[in-house]
């Protein structure tokens, strides 16, 4: 029988979600010492599953991070994991982490890594209703914590920084939040990325952020409907001033913003194009071009 509560696969082997345990000396866990990455199913099919596999595969790459599993490998997991849960609309989160020392010892190198995933029902960051309305969004005087320290383009569970920022975000009576670098240009937020539209075209962060998936679908789909992006430094100010915002993100989609630190964005409803990108986002799940159906047992 499927389990449809959620379905993970932990040190080598598929379990119920209630039943998923890693050590609580795990390197992920007390050093925050990994990467991961979170795809979803949508109507029995991963979204742009390839392209989270190249970042999740890049990410373990660059933290120097092998648990020995191929990218097949990886790629049959997630498959099976899903098919487990009997799911067709699932969150799927895949991680690696530095994992396990050995007793006494201190040194990184000896360090045996942790892959895990899991697949759950899908979770979605904004409710329905706030899609339909639009969301008000915060820019925080907290910092992202500086690239050059943390990179951003390898996800990571650093969130201190993100989570304070939600939190004042939350005391200001707005939903969601973003955050500046060092020089006061928008990074990004507590899970998505975020645009603005001014001067004929959506303008995005280029540097000190996840390159992330919903991001590249909205390029693609606002190139393709006629539309210029800009990607590079975003002001506050700008941002505030924009006619249309948007934040993007793999458990969200595509979110209209209506007001930025309590101002309304254009007519404070969700703007035309914003709803429109929206619209197309959805209606690319059923696109084999961009999207792999769950392979699941015969019957
Ligand atoms: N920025 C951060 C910090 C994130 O964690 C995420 C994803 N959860 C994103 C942006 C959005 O990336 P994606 O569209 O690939 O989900």
């Amino acid at each position: 029988a499927p389990w449809p509560a959620g379905a993970a696969y932990v040190d080598g082997a598929f379990c119920p979600i209630e039943d998923a345990r890693i050590s609580v000396l795990d390197l992920g866990l007390t050093r925050s010492d990994g990467t991961y990455d979170v795809v979803h199913v949508r109507r029995g099919r991963f979204y742009r599953l390839g392209d989270h596999l190249d970042r999740f595969l890049a990410g373990m790459s660059a933290l120097r991070l092998d648990p020995g599993v191929s990218r097949t490998e990886l790629e049959r997991i997630l498959h099976e994991c899903v098919a487990r849960t009997g799911l067709e609309d699932a969150y799927v989160s895949m991680t690696c982490t530095r994992g396990r020392l050995p007793a006494g010892s201190r040194d990184l190198r000896t360090a045996r890594h942790t892959f895990y995933c899991f697949a759950v029902p899908f979770v979605w960051i904004h409710t329905p209703e706030q899609q339909e309305r639009g969301a008000s969004l915060w820019i925080s005087s907290t910092p992202r914590i500086p690239p050059e320290s943390i990179d951003p383009r390898v996800k990571n569970y650093h969130w201190l920084d993100l989570d304070r920022a939600q939190l004042d975000a939350y005391d200001h009576g707005a939903e969601l939040v973003v955050l500046r670098d060092a020089a006061g240009s928008i990074t990004e937020g507590p899970g998505y990325n975020v645009f603005g539209h001014w001067d004929g075209a959506w303008h995005t962060p280029a540097e000190g952020v996840l390159a992330g998936i919903t991001r590249r679908s909205v390029i693609e789909l606002a190139e393709e409907g006629g539309g210029r992006v800009e990607q590079g430094p975003v002001s506050a100010e700008r941002l505030r001033d924009a006619s249309e915002v948007l934040v993007t993100s793999t458990a969200g989609g595509v979110m209209p913003v209506t007001t930025v630190d309590g101002r309304p964005v254009g007519s404070g409803e969700p703007g035309p194009m914003t709803v429109d990108l929206r619209r197309r986002y959805w209606a690319r799940h059923d696109d084999p071009a961009w999207t792999t159906p769950v392979r699941r047992p015969a019957p």
